[in-house]
């Protein structure tokens, strides 16, 4: 693989991570999968852009959910960056259009 290949590759990932993190995830609940939990169910699906796993844990019984835990790629970039407030939300929209070439 050549370095540009890489680089590309590199700041298309990173991108996807970006605009997930602005625009919120793609849960794609058709590629999801669902594991019984005593008297719950695990219901797992992954991001169509960036591949973090959502799982939400849903009560049997009742169907309401209790629980939400998030598995992210290994090289997720704002792993434990935590919420953004909307001067980060803002910093990174704007470095989105200058990838885009939009600024
Ligand atoms: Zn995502």
């Amino acid at each position: 693989m050549t370095t540009a290949k890489l680089t590309k590759q590199m700041n298309k990932k990173f991108t996807s991570h970006l605009t997930c993190r602005i625009w919120q995830h793609l849960w794609n609940v058709n590629r999801g999968d669902v594991t019984s939990d005593g008297g719950y169910l695990l219901w797992s699906m992954p991001c169509d852009r960036c591949e973090t796993v959502k799982t939400i844990k849903v009560r049997r019984r009742t169907g309401r959910i209790e629980g939400t835990s998030y598995v992210y790629p290994a090289d997720y970039g704002f792993q434990g960056l935590g919420a953004l407030d909307a001067d980060k939300r803002g910093s990174i929209r704007l470095t989105l259009l200058d990838r885009f070439g939009k600024l």
